[in-house]
C-alpha cells in the first residue's frame, strides 16, 4: 500500500461520501443515540464514526452494524484500543465501509452523467446521495440464488472471507496476510 496516496485518498473518499454521511450515515448514529438504541460515540480512524449498541437493544439485535462510514458495535466486540483497527470484527466492518465508499464513487459518476444530460442537479445529487444503499439489491439477488438473505449476500461473503481467521495460516485472516503492516486497514 502506498501510504502517502492512501492518506490523501482517504480524504477524497470522505468527500465522495459526504452526501450520504449528511443524510444517512452520521444521522442514523445520532438518531440511535437520541432514541437510546446506542451510546458512547467516538471518532475511529479515517473519520469513521463509531458507537455501541445499548445492552437492551443487543438482546434484540446482536450484530455490529455499518451505516456507510459509521459503525455501531455490539459491546462484546469493542476492545481496549478503539483508535486502531485490530480485531476481526473491526476489520469486517471496515470492509463494509470500503464497499460503501466504492458505491459512493460509482453513484457520483452516475449522478454527474444524469446532471450533464438532463441539467437536473437535484436528480443528480439525489442519485449520488443514494449510493450508500446500492448494496440493498444484493439481498434480493441472494434470495433469488437460493441463499440466506443476509449471510450469503455478496458484500457479507466478501467481508467474512477477508476477515475470517479460521482456516488460514497461524490464525490470521486473508486481510492480515495482505496488509502492508499489521494494524493498517
Ligand atoms: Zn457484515
Amino acid at each position: 500500500m502506498n501510504e502517502k496516496v492512501a492518506k490523501v485518498g482517504n480524504w477524497v473518499l470522505f468527500v465522495f461520501c459526504l452526501p450520504y454521511l449528511c443524510v444517512a450515515s452520521y444521522l442514523v448514529v445520532a438518531l440511535s443515540i437520541v432514541l437510546f438504541f446506542a451510546h458512547k460515540p467516538r471518532m475511529l480512524p479515517y473519520r469513521v464514526l463509531g458507537a455501541q449498541w445499548r445492552p437492551w437493544w443487543v438482546k434484540i439485535w446482536k450484530y455490529s452494524t455499518t451505516f456507510g462510514r459509521s459503525i455501531i458495535y455490539q459491546p462484546r466486540v469493542v476492545d481496549e484500543t478503539p483508535e486502531v483497527i485490530d480485531n476481526p470484527t473491526e476489520n469486517h466492518e471496515m470492509v463494509h465501509v470500503r464497499q460503501v465508499e466504492d458505491r459512493m464513487v460509482l453513484a457520483f459518476c452516475v449522478g454527474l452523467v444524469v446532471f450533464l444530460v438532463t441539467g437536473n442537479w437535484i436528480l443528480g445529487l439525489a442519485l449520488w446521495t443514494s449510493g450508500g444503499v446500492w448494496q440493498l439489491p444484493n439481498f434480493l439477488t441472494t434470495v433469488l440464488r437460493g441463499g440466506h438473505i443476509y449471510r450469503d449476500s455478496e458484500h457479507e461473503r466478501s467481508a467474512s472471507a477477508q476477515t475470517r481467521t479460521r482456516g488460514w495460516k497461524q490464525g490470521k485472516s486473508w486481510l492480515d496476510h495482505h496488509l502492508s503492516k499489521p494494524r493498517d486497514w
